[in-house]
């Protein structure tokens, strides 16, 4: 069984007392494909690394996370744009527009957010979609980008069924993850009306770990209990569930 963690965290400082073990953890649960993704360029050197290390299994994005566009941004964009002048990567991302932690940068923002899709549009890369109260001003944007050469993942995705199908038009699967898991959590209940050509996996790790460790550290062997949540949600075996979401995800990715 092959799972695919499209969207997780290992470079963070959370992981610096086990991370060979945290990563071997999830080998061994069979998450052998995980996709980091960028938040800004004091984590590129320790993600080169990853990689480095774990060829086989780490597969990096290359991006500015909306939470980190300040007043500096436009350097940090240049960094964005170098690094993908340079070399092969699997995403633009995490990229998007959020507003629930500082609303002071949405200019910014919005047009971070708008240059590296058309970063990705360039490299005919996908496009990895970060988007906290923000639904409305993020398809303002992807409105304005859509089309041939728009397409990715929308992460941690906890929208409405309307947004939902708003986001597929766009050219995105929706990034399911451990908030499928929560009690209040919403998504589950509309979650079987939507295809699941539409879904890939996620654990956003160290963050949002599903039930039974929900408020606690999240890392990458947790997608396995994610995966074990859509099997229930769509009556379908683990297997299956881990064999459609892969390859969902070989559809954006290309491998
Ligand atoms: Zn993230």
């Amino acid at each position: 069984m092959t799972l695919t963690d499209t969207h997780t965290h290992l470079y963070s400082e959370a992981f610096e007392e086990d991370r060979e073990s945290m990563i071997q953890r999830a080998i061994d649960a069979g998450v052998t494909r995980m996709f980091v993704p960028s938040i800004d360029s004091a984590y590129t050197q320790q993600m080169y690394e990853l990689e480095a290390q774990y060829p086989e299994n780490v597969f990096l994005m290359m991006g500015l996370h909306p939470t980190h566009v300040k007043d500096n941004y436009e350097v940090e964009l240049a960094h964005v744009e170098a690094a993908l002048a340079k070399r092969k990567f699997a995403a633009v991302g995490e990229i998007g527009i959020d507003l629930y932690w500082d609303k002071t940068h949405l200019k910014e923002q919005q047009h971070a957010f708008k240059y590296q899709i058309q970063l990705a549009k360039k490299y005919s890369l996908p496009i990895n979609i970060h988007c906290r109260d923000a639904f409305d001003e993020v398809f303002e944007v992807l409105e304005s980008e859509k089309g041939d050469g728009l397409y990715g993942i929308f992460h941690c995705f906890t929208g409405d069924f309307e947004q939902a199908q708003k986001t597929i038009h766009y050219g995105m699967k929706l990034g399911i993850g451990g908030v499928t898991t929560f009690k209040n959590g919403k998504i589950d209940q509309f979650l079987k009306e939507i295809d699941i050509s539409h879904i890939v996996l996620e654990t956003d790790s160290p963050y949002l770990a599903p039930a039974p460790h929900r408020g606690k550290r999240n890392e990458s062997s947790y997608t396995l209990l994610v995966a074990e949540k859509l099997s229930e949600i769509y009556n379908m075996s683990i297997e299956d569930i881990a064999a459609i979401t892969t390859e969902n995800s070989k559809s954006i990715f290309g491998f």
